[in-house]
């Protein structure tokens, strides 16, 4: 996508997307915290259906540090690693705790246990009204990749990337209108670009249209000297 296209775009994505939510439920900051550490590697709906139950009985930072690791685990079992995924819950509501702070900072999530930046950008975005953050998950980055807006996939340089090519304060929005769509229609296997709103910028449908023609032509040629025609998936 040629950069003088990015904010009609992103003007277009935020009409098809004009509110997006985080799929965790969450009522407090610690809540979203403990939710998105277990969201790595597990579905949304199935982190929602394990925290309703997870957050009648541990309600604080003390309630999850002074929590028994093996009860824990139980809990939260059908999340997946729920090994590391206990361990760093624990680790991180003891430095909560011992900080008597609750992080305001990207800086100051990620020096918390289990957490990256994708959990830090998901809390500024969240919990503290950053528009700008840019969440770099599976998604975001995938999407990001077929459009052209970068090329990487590697989280940390996505993020970066698009910090400084999308418009001031639309990272957020962005990013959670991109696990929309990639939710919706430009799914990892067969996106459905034909129906897809902004297939005129992106950068695979593209490619994928030219490779169309370039069949249609080499088929065209073949015809022409009697050679049956090649089948085009
Ligand atoms: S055109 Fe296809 S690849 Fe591009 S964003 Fe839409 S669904 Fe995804």
């Amino acid at each position: 996508m040629k950069k003088s296209e990015i904010p009609k775009f992103i003007k277009k994505v935020f009409e098809e997307y004009p509110q997006v939510k985080c799929a965790l439920n969450f009522s407090s900051p610690l809540q979203l915290l403990v939710a998105s550490r277990l969201s790595a590697q597990c579905t949304d709906v199935r982190v929602n259906i394990v925290c309703e139950e997870l957050f009648k009985k541990y309600k604080t930072a003390k309630d999850f540090a002074n929590a028994d690791k093996e009860e824990l685990e139980k809990a939260i079992f059908s999340c997946g690693l729920y090994h590391s995924k206990a361990r760093d819950i624990i680790a991180a509501a003891k430095q909560l705790e011992e900080s008597g702070h609750f992080p305001e900072t990207i800086e100051e999530f990620c020096s918390l246990a289990g957490v990256g930046r994708k959990i830090a950008n998901l809390m500024m975005g969240e919990i503290y009204g950053d528009q700008s953050v840019v969440i770099a998950d599976t998604h975001c980055i995938r999407l990001s990749n077929r459009l052209g807006l970068c090329d990487s996939t590697n989280p940390v340089i996505v993020e970066k990337t698009l910090k400084k090519i999308l418009p001031p304060n639309t990272g957020f929005h962005y990013s959670h209108a991109m696990v929309a769509h990639g939710r919706k229609i430009c799914k990892a296997q067969n996106p459905g670009c034909e129906n897809c709103f902004i297939k005129e910028y992106c950068e695979y449908f593209k490619d994928k249209d030219k490779n169309k023609n370039k069949d249609k032509d080499k088929n065209k040629g073949k015809e022409k000297c009697g050679i049956k025609k090649s089948s085009s998936k």
